[in-house]
Order: structure tokens, then C-alpha cells, then sequence
């Protein structure tokens, strides 16, 4: 097993946020009636993607109906199907859509994953669990730093939760911190003989902004294929 599998599989076992720990379990006992005849994940939801990505793509926190019943990032929610419909789109992905684990779902240097793990009410974390779930992120940085080279942050929410872990994971951190905005592109140093990391900021794929034309098709295959450009996925 690759570190970062045995890292997936660490995360999809942890208890330490009793809040949302009951939270996730009592989604997944009552469900949502549209999936009353589905066994729920209800677990944390790791992230997707192959060990040597050179792309990363940071959510916030699994939905409760989507990831959290599923068991992969963005997966079986609108969300989602923005999400992976632009990745096929720019050819980073295998197939437009993400249904489920066992859909033959593949990406093409990039990986998938969120600064928390577990679906939070309301989609909000508090800032206790964001900081405690925050180590499994910095990990998972440290197991890609070798091959990762551009970052793409949905929403104002994952830019705050990021930038502590960027920097605990050894890239400077410009201060003040960069702001985040649609479009924003931070490069960030490495340390230490680390290569540098191109930051992409783009609006959240959240029904609020794809409904709204807030964040179009085109908006997100822009950042995504400028960040893929950066980051030399071929
Ligand atoms: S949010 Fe993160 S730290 Fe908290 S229980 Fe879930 S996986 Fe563990």
C-alpha cells in the first residue's frame, strides 16, 4: 500500500471531532428520502485522486448527502457534477460524472480533498474542528510535495482553512495573506529546497453560485486548465 493510501485509509477512520462525528452518523442512519435504500458512508471522506498529482483541488468539507454518503470528495451532488464535468472538460478526468466508488471514475493529475473531512451541519466546521482536521491536510501535502505544483481553492472558506496548512507543509506564506478572489494566483516559495506552488482562487461549485451564474462552466474550465497549464499536467 502507497503512503498516501494508508493515509486515505487513517483518515477515513478518525473520531476526533465529536460534533461532527455524530453529525455524520445520525445523516447517514436518517438519510435523505431520495437514498432511503442506500447504505451511507458516514465516515470522513479522504481524497481522490493518484498519489503523484501535480494538481490538487481544495473543497471545504464533504456534503452530507453527497461525500458523505458516497464516500468520495464531491461525489453524488450538484456540486459535484459541476465539478467533474469541467475537469472531463479540460481532460483532466476520465468521465463526466462522479456517482459513486466503484464508478470507474479516474483522474489525470490532479487529486480531489478538502481541509475537513467530515460533513459539518450547516457546511460549517467551527474553527476548532477546522484546525484539528487541518494535520490530515498538511500530511497529505507532505506525501504530494514532491510532485504538486499548482493548487485551485474553491471558495473564501477553503482559502482561509489552506493557507495555515500550505504553510505548516513548508511553502511561504506571503503576510498579510493573499486574499482570496475569483481568479486570485499566489505564487508561494517553497522552503528548504522545496519547488514552489502556483495558488488559484475560484468561487465555490455550490448550487448558490452555479445557479446564480455566479461561477459559469466556462469560469471553472478557465481556472482549471490555467492551473493544470501551471502545474505541467500533461
Ligand atoms: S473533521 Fe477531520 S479531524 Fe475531525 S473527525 Fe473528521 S477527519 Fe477527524
Amino acid at each position: 500500500m502507497d503512503a498516501l493510501t494508508d493515509l486515505d485509509r487513517r483518515i477515513a477512520g478518525c473520531r476526533a471531532c465529536p460534533r461532527l462525528v455524530d453529525w455524520r452518523e445520525e445523516v447517514a442512519r436518517t438519510k435523505r428520502a431520495a437514498f432511503a435504500d442506500q447504505t451511507y458512508w458516514g465516515r470522513p471522506v479522504p481524497g481522490f485522486g493518484p498519489p503523484d498529482a501535480r494538481l490538487l483541488i481544495v473543497g471545504l468539507a464533504p456534503a452530507a448527502h453527497g461525500g458523505n454518503r458516497t464516500g468520495r470528495m464531491f461525489t453524488g451532488d450538484r456540486s459535484g457534477d459541476v465539478l467533474y464535468q469541467a475537469l472531463y472538460d479540460v481532460g483532466l478526468a476520465s468521465q463526466p460524472t462522479s456517482v459513486a466508488l466503484d464508478d470507474g471514475l479516474e483522474l489525470y493529475g490532479v487529486r480531489v480533498t478538502a481541509p475537513v473531512h467530515c460533513a459539518p451541519p450547516a457546511n460549517k466546521p467551527t474553527p476548532g474542528e477546522r484546525e484539528t482536521c487541518r494535520s490530515w491536510l498538511v500530511r497529505e501535502l507532505g506525501l504530494l510535495r514532491p510532485t504538486l505544483r499548482a493548487m485551485v481553492v474553491l471558495g473564501a472558506f477553503g482559502w482561509q482553512a489552506t493557507l495555515p496548512a500550505l504553510a505548516e507543509a513548508g511553502w511561504s506564506v506571503p503576510r498579510p495573506r493573499p486574499a482570496f478572489a475569483h481568479g486570485a494566483r499566489v505564487a508561494l516559495d517553497g522552503v528548504g529546497g522545496l519547488d514552489g506552488l502556483d495558488l488559484f482562487g475560484c468561487f465555490h461549485v455550490s448550487q448558490r453560485n452555479t445557479f446564480t451564474g455566479r461561477l459559469t462552466p466556462e469560469m471553472l474550465r478557465e481556472v482549471l486548465s490555467t492551473a493544470a497549464r501551471a502545474a505541467a499536467v500533461p
